[in-house]
This record gives C-alpha cells, sequence and structure tokens, in this order.
C-alpha cells in the first residue's frame, strides 16, 4: 500500500552519527526541511496540494522544539530533515505562499502525489516520537537527543537508557464469508461509515493471533485462511497497519456491545449500492482499510456452493 510510505527516501542511516556532515547538511541551502507544527503538516494548497519544504535559512528563523531529525537522502541527492515546531509557535508572518497552510495530513493526502504524503507521514511520526519521549519512561529524567534525532538517551548518568522511535503494530482485516465481506462501525465515527475491522497487536501475541483474537472479541466470530495481504505506516499517530484477509467459520455476528455500534455482512453489490445512493461510507482511499476492500470488491463473486 503505497500511501504514507516512503520508499523514494534512502534512510542512509551510517550518516547519523557523522557529525561533520551532518553540520554541512543543516546549512546547506539544498537541504529540505519538513516542519511538523501540532501534528499538522505544511502543504500548498492549489488545484493540487503538495507538501512544502523550508530551506535552512527559514528553520533558523523559528527556533525548532528538538534538533532537526535526519529524514534521509533522495536519488536527487537532496538531504531532508523532519522538524518539529513549539506548539506555541505562531505561523503567522512565516508562512511566504498565502496558499500555504499546516493541515491534518489525513485529511489532504489524497490531494498528494504517493512520495509527498510519504514523506510528510514519516517526519510526522518522527517529530511525534521526539514529543513524546522527552522524559525516560524508566526514571523520569529528561532525555536528550542524539544520532541526528534517531535516539533520546536518559540524562540521569546512574539510568542513561536509549529510547529508539517506536511504531506499534495493528492488525487490519478483511474477514469474508461466502461471497461477503464483513464490515462494521464504531458510534464515534461519522454517520454510515463503515469499515473492516482492526485492533493493536498486544504483547505476546503473533500477529495472525491479534487477527484472531480482534476478532474473536469485536464480533465473536472463528477465521480460518488468515492470511497476511500488506501494510502500511499510519503515523496517526504511530502505527503501522498490518494487513489480513481471512474467512469466518460461520456468519453468526455477536456485538460485544463496547467498541463496535453495529457490524453486518454485505455483498459487492450491496457495497456498491450503498456508494451509490449514499448510505454507505467507506474509509478514504489513501488507507489499507479501503485497499483490502477494493482488492476484494474487483474479483468476481465466487460461487455459493463448494466453499468451506
Ligand atoms: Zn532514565
Amino acid at each position: 500500500v503505497e500511501f504514507f510510505a516512503s520508499p523514494q527516501i534512502d534512510r542512509i542511516a551510517h550518516r547519523r552519527t557523522d557529525a561533520a556532515w551532518l553540520a554541512e547538511r543543516l546549512v546547506d541551502e539544498a537541504t529540505g526541511f519538513v516542519p511538523v507544527w501540532r501534528g499538522r503538516s505544511l502543504v500548498a494548497w492549489g488545484q493540487e496540494a503538495r507538501a512544502v519544504a523550508w530551506d535552512a535559512r527559514q528553520v533558523a528563523a523559528c527556533a525548532p522544539r528538538v534538533p532537526p531529525v535526519l529524514l534521509g537522502q533522495e536519488v536527487s541527492g537532496r538531504v531532508w530533515f523532519a522538524l518539529g515546531l513549539e506548539p506555541e509557535w505562531s505561523p503567522g508572518d512565516h508562512l511566504s505562499g498565502e496558499e500555504n497552510r499546516f493541515v491534518d495530513l489525513r485529511r489532504i493526502a489524497l490531494r498528494l502525489s504517493a512520495p509527498d504524503a510519504g514523506l510528510l507521514a514519516y517526519a510526522r511520526a518522527m517529530v511525534h516520537w521526539h514529543e513524546t519521549h522527552c522524559f525516560c519512561g524508566a526514571c523520569g529524567t529528561a532525555t536528550r537527543t542524539t544520532e541526528a534525532g534517531w535516539l533520546r538517551t536518559c540524562e540521569n548518568p546512574a539510568c542513561g537508557r536509549q529510547h529508539f522511535p517506536r511504531t506499534d503494530p495493528a492488525v487490519i482485516m478483511r474477514i469474508t464469508q461466502d461471497d461477503r465481506v464483513l464490515l462494521a462501525r464504531q458510534a464515534s465515527w461519522p454517520e454510515r461509515w463503515y469499515s473492516v475491522l482492526a485492533g493493536f497487536v498486544e504483547p505476546g501475541e503473533r500477529l495472525q493471533d491479534a487477527v484472531r483474537r480482534e476478532v474473536a472479541e469485536e464480533v465473536g466470530l472463528q477465521l480460518h485462511e488468515v492470511r497476511y495481504a500488506g501494510s502500511q505506516p499510519w503515523p496517526f499517530p504511530a502505527s503501522l497497519m498490518l494487513g489480513f484477509t481471512a474467512r469466518a467459520r460461520d456468519a453468526t455476528i455477536c456485538l460485544d456491545g463496547e467498541e463496535l455500534e453495529d457490524a453486518r455482512w454485505f455483498t459487492r453489490e450491496q457495497i456498491r449500492q450503498g456508494v451509490r445512493d449514499e448510505t454507505l461510507r467507506l474509509s478514504p482511499r489513501s488507507s489499507i482499510s479501503r485497499w483490502l476492500l477494493d482488492a476484494w470488491l474487483g474479483t468476481p463473486d465466487r460461487p455459493a456452493a463448494g466453499n468451506c
């Protein structure tokens, strides 16, 4: 799943400890800085949206919250850093073009190119990690950034624990039974919005066990043929979505009554019709949730007989 991934960036991990090289890049006018402010990303808003990079001069004028984080290098040679801005900072005079604004990446993703969405997602994820790891989880002392933003070290000499960037695995699964797919909704979602099921992996679990547990907990279904399908970084704020497909052994849904407000089986035609007459809303095409569903919608109905 392409969106929010950044395969175009070589992460050049060997440069994270190269102080002389980093110092040069930080003042090089070709270097691009991706600002993140209050979880929002900077885009130029025209017919299409695109990521806006700052240069070293603009960075110097705005006092970032932590030193810039090295993201990596493009094939063109351009080096990228993420820049976390203080929440108290005000965009006010700093936005050069009238069309430039800080926005919620999820809301505008589909107006961006995939490489731009990937770059902004990557920067957002790294800045979020820094903002939430200012203190050591072991002893509570402040941590300090090193290795171009890829390590935070506890400043308490008796502790000295090292903290590395984190991403939280979550499973997302498309469950089918004969020629129907399971979609569900939470009460807090926008009206008529349905999606495939998802949930966080818990410590001590394999991925396929997490898929089985989540589905059993939320809708009371037992699964077979649990298969990995693909993954997507989901930095809202810090997840890695691991997509699976599986088949339900029977069709009887038993809602847990807590997380989900509703869960139902849909045929392909019911989904198409629901989208057409706007009685059904689906996740945006930028999401692995939609990718899993679209892959199923694009295949013909299986014959109802002969399945097991
Ligand atoms: Zn500590």
